[in-house]
């Protein structure tokens, strides 16, 4: 058995300025970040699996109101809540799926039922939701999902036909998706992410956070990724599986490959935002091109380490 075992989360990337944290808002998230990566490496500790480990994480950080997921999940255009979710198990290369669902309190949950449970990858709407409550998971009423930053970032420009990333403030551009990687003791890889999406989105508009091999990728001969940032971009550039790629057929290390995609290719491509990843050897990387990202890492033996900006 390899005793090594580690795992990363992030929070969202984007324009997260130091000069518009207050401390009270850097330790809020600060400890969000730690208890998320408390309730995954607690499970990884006790010889638990990477998916089970990263499920949890993830849970915790959708719990949180001020990351863009579960309970802090972005308004639509029609002021309503819709979220994406997806997992994926490095060694099986099963993974699941869901996106546009609303109500449904932990939409990682939900990705997870439809990968063990549903004899499918990815379902979708109301009849995803159908299949959560078939599984018995709790749903909350609309008004769970209400936080008065959104609220107020959504009125803004609910009237026009911009949809924005998750900004706080105008010009300050957030990316608040979340995810986690993991490695378990078996040195079984594993990668979930969820989104409540964009700001004021509309037509049933769908992020790479749900799409397999774009937001989420995980292969335990290679890595696993958890992405945030443009979706458009991230989607177009198949940014997970592409950094698997350059693993698998290029020989390039971990850090080579985030580097390439994140920095260079994702750069010239126009395609603002960042990832986690984790290697088969158990090394993290976190790149990222926006000013910031919430983040945060533990190995076996080691503090946990939290970051937000460069
Ligand atoms: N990638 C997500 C999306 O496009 C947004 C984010 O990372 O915050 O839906």
């Amino acid at each position: 058995m390899n005793k090594k075992f580690a795992i990363a989360v992030h929070g969202g990337a984007g324009t997260i300025l130091r000069s518009l944290m207050t401390p009270d808002k850097e330790k809020r998230y600060t400890e969000a970040l730690a208890d998320a990566i408390a309730a995954g490496y607690d499970i990884l500790k006790r010889g638990g699996t990477s998916v089970d480990a990263v499920e949890a994480a993830v849970t915790s950080l959708e719990n949180f109101p001020l990351f863009n997921a579960g309970r802090g999940s972005v308004f639509t255009n029609k002021g309503t809540h819709e979220m994406d979710a997806s997992v994926m198990d490095g060694k099986t290369l099963e993974a699941g799926a869901v996106s546009g669902i609303s109500n449904v309190q932990n939409p990682i949950q939900l990705a997870r039922l439809v990968k063990d449970k549903s004899g499918h990858v990815f379902l979708c709407g109301k009849e995803a939701e159908h299949f959560a409550r078939l599984m018995d998971l709790p749903f909350q009423p609309n008004e769970y999902f209400f936080e008065e930053g959104r609220y107020k970032q959504w009125l803004e420009v609910k009237d026009s036909e911009t949809y924005q990333l998750d900004h706080t403030i105008r010009d300050e551009k957030k990316f608040g998706t979340v995810g986690a990687v993991a490695m378990d003791m078996n040195g079984n890889l594993a990668a979930a992410t969820s989104t409540g999406g964009m700001t004021n989105k509309r037509f049933g508009r769908i992020g790479d956070t749900p799409i397999i091999g774009s937001g989420t990728y995980a292969n335990n001969n290679t890595c696993a990724i958890s992405c945030t940032g443009h979706g458009e971009y991230f989607m177009r550039a198949v940014v997970a599986y592409d950094i698997s790629c350059l693993i698998e057929y290029k020989g390039l290390s971990l850090k080579e490959a985030c580097d390439y995609v994140v920095k260079d290719k994702l750069v010239k491509f126009g395609g603002e935002g960042g990832l986690i990843a984790i290697d088969r050897h158990g090394n993290i990387e976190l790149p990222f091109n926006s000013e910031g990202m919430y983040r945060g890492w533990k190995t076996e033996n080691e503090r946990t380490e939290i970051r937000i900006y460069e």
